[in-house]
């Protein structure tokens, strides 16, 4: 079993952002800047992901 999961990864926090409703087992990413938003008034957005997801940027520590 792989122990490499968005949950374990440095650059993920784990609370329920972007959204009013909390969610579980979600957080932002905090790999990338926030993703620009069509309305120029409107804030960013972190990429949410799932606890259980990974991507190729998987690390343990923020270098
Ligand atoms: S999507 Fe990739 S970089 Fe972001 S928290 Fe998950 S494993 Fe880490």
């Amino acid at each position: 079993m792989s122990t490499q999961a968005c949950s374990m990864c440095a650059v993920f926090e784990d609370h329920g952002a972007n959204t009013e409703n909390m969610l579980e087992n979600v957080g932002p990413c905090r790999f990338n800047p926030p993703v620009s938003q069509l309305e120029a008034a409107s804030r960013g957005l972190w990429p949410v992901v799932k606890s259980k997801d990974r991507c190729g940027h998987f690390e343990t520590e923020v270098a």
